[in-house]
């Protein structure tokens, strides 16, 4: 039976496909497509890791002391018998053999479809059985992790035109989860999903960035999507509207499938705008710059013209490492990259800004209750750990060797701070003069994302080069909207009068020291937002590649000197929204 569930739209367009469900099992797998020749090795794969199982149960039965809690033999009979259900090792070998999904991937699609059976059972001691089958699956996954994990790779899927035709391996696939964390969903950046649902997140949370950076359809906050979502049921995401269909009637199918064909014409029209100038009508030359996470990325800002990196996060370089973190050769390789990946136009990395809804490793989440958000993040992580940070900066200089880097720095609030972290720059460039390195020069900027520094911007404006304003964050702190709680995500306003006056005032005191500003959060992506900032002054955007083209559309059509005026009327208004929808 079809049904919708409403979520927050983060990235646009349409995605169709089946569902996998992840997340149930504590244990990350990979997901990638195995080739037909593959087939037998992986069903081979998973009976090996299960028949080891069973012999360590086994020998757990006949070693058990003879006083041993009777329950305790009883439950190794239990998980005996789960690891020899038919249907259990039959569904592994339907996903392996007809999927061609990969051995570890095909154990947890069966376990979660197993797991949906168990949780609709009247009987308690049944419903209570998921648990069991839980655990042992897990062991068979560890006994077949034992060997080295593949790389989450694979084919992506091909848009959805052929839904109707195949059921087979080549159908697209979208992921429903209770929750990806950034660094997750970084891993299934390179990986065979069409599209993205997840219960919790707001539209600026880390992990929708990330999804929006991807490029493919998401929506977040749709929170109990996990549980209504089946393993495998035909799902279509709405990424404009944020809402998910499930299990869709032809007619719906049809409407969807028209919808989507219209996105997939509207971005061939867009991209022959790569090569022209983002030109406003007055003759206003605006900068548009890409947002990246990982230097690959820089293809993606390439290919859509982009002029330069306005922010590559780089913390992501040090996420989900458990804890250890890259040494300066890789930080200055993964730099180098990115500056050579841009061809000699600048590249502006943002130190790292761990914290927050960007955990370096998932067991610091434990660390929720403290308000992360307003803890040590970013810059304040840095400086109280300035032995990781000089490693960091030794690297971005080593890089500015290479071509045009800009050093940008994260949630500074305070002037000590920046005097602080200046000194540490210094310090770095003495530590590589002393060793006898090469490196450049940066411009240095500082992002304006804590409304302190944006109600004070005098230090900002005397110590830096250009300052680039965080709107993720400055919303997220001036609102005090938790920015990945999807509980509030109403309130998370990007056009408040308060944050409007922030953002303006910032760009209007900029230009009046001469001072580079640019908008660099999520609001510089947006089409609707697009005109407002131009009016408030702004000439220079940062927004993930894959929004740049829509943005240049509206600029090739904006006259600035009209739209001065009609900013004025937006900031003064009470209620800016019925503007700007005007
Ligand atoms: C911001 O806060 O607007 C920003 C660009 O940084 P991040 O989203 O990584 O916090
Ligand atoms: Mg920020």
């Amino acid at each position: 039976m079809t049904f919708s569930i409403h979520g927050i739209a983060v990235a646009r367009g349409v995605a169709i496909g089946r569902a996998v469900l992840v997340g149930s099992s504590r244990l990350d797998v990979a997901h990638y497509f195995i080739s037909a020749d593959q087939v037998d090795a992986e069903i081979d794969r998973v009976r090996a890791g299960r028949n080891a199982v069973v012999e360590e149960l086994q020998r757990l039965q006949q070693d058990m002391p003879k006083d041993a809690p009777h329950e305790l033999a009883a439950l190794l009979d239990v998980h005996l018998m789960l690891l020899e259900d038919e249907m259990l090792t039959a569904g592994v070998k339907h996903w392996i053999r007809d999927r061609l999904y990969n051995a570890e991937w095909a154990l947890t699609t069966q376990f979660e479809v197993i797991a949906r059976q168990f949780d609709e059972m009247e009987d308690d001691y049944l419903r209570e059985r998921k648990a069991d089958l839980e655990q042992v699956v897990e062991r068979v996954l560890r006994r077949m992790l034992g060997a080295p994990l593949p790389v989450v790779s694979g084919p992506r899927p091909r848009r959805q035109q052929d839904l109707l035709l195949d059921d087979t391996q080549d159908v697209p696939l979208v992921l429903v989860a209770h929750d990806l964390s950034p660094a997750d969903m970084l891993q299934f950046k390179q990986s065979v999903f069409a599209g993205f649902v997840t219960d919790v997140g707001g539209k600026t949370s880390h992990t929708a960035i990330v999804a929006r950076s991807m490029d493919i359809p998401a929506v977040v906050g749709a929170r109990s999507a996990s549980h209504l979502v089946r393993q495998d049921d035909w799902v279509i995401i709405d990424g404009e509207a944020g809402i998910i269909i499930v299990d869709p009637s032809p007619i719906i199918l049809a409407e969807y499938g028209f919808k989507q064909r219209q996105g997939d014409l509207e971005r061939e029209r867009l991209s022959r705008l790569r090569n022209t100038p983002a030109v406003t009508m007055d003759g206003q030359r605006i900068e548009l710059l890409a947002n990246i996470e990982m230097p690959d990325d820089t293809l993606a800002a390439v290919k859509v013209g982009a002029v330069g990196v306005g922010l590559f996060r780089s913390e992501f370089l040090f996420m989900g490492r458990h804890g250890r973190l890259p040494d300066e050769d890789e930080q200055f390789e993964a730099y180098r990259a990115a500056v050579e990946g841009m061809q000699g136009m600048p590249v502006t990395i943002r130190t790292v800004d761990v914290g927050a809804d960007k955990p370096l490793d998932e067991s610091r989440r434990d660390d929720a209750h403290l308000n992360p958000a307003l803890g040590l993040r970013a810059i304040r992580w840095c400086l109280a750990d300035p032995a990781m940070f000089l490693t960091q900066l030794r690297a971005i200089l080593r890089a500015a060797a290479h071509g045009q880097v800009h050093l940008l720095i994260p949630m500074l609030a305070h002037a000590s701070e920046i005097r602080q972290t200046l000194a540490l720059i210094g310090q770095a460039r003495e530590q590589l003069d002393h060793r006898g390195d090469v490196h450049g020069p940066v411009r240095l900027g500082a992002m304006i994302e804590i409304p302190a520094a944006a109600l004070n911007l005098r230090p900002f404006l005397k110590y830096f080069d250009f300052l680039s304003i965080g709107t993720n964050d400055l919303i997220q702190y001036t609102l005090a909207i938790d920015r990945a709680d999807e509980t509030v995500a109403d309130l998370y306003d990007p056009v408040h009068p308060a944050v409007l006056r922030l953002v303006a005032q910032t760009i209007a005191e900029c230009q009046a020291q001469g001072r580079d500003v640019s908008v660099c959060g999520e609001m510089a992506g947006d089409t609707t937002l697009t005109r407002l900032l131009l009016g408030m002054g702004l000439r220079s955007f940062s927004m993930h590649p894959s929004q740049i083209l829509a943005v240049k559309q509206e600029i090739l059509r904006a006259d600035t000197a009209k739209l001065k005026t009609w900013a004025r009327s937006v900031l003064d208004a009470e209620n800016p929204a019925e503007l700007l929808a005007g």
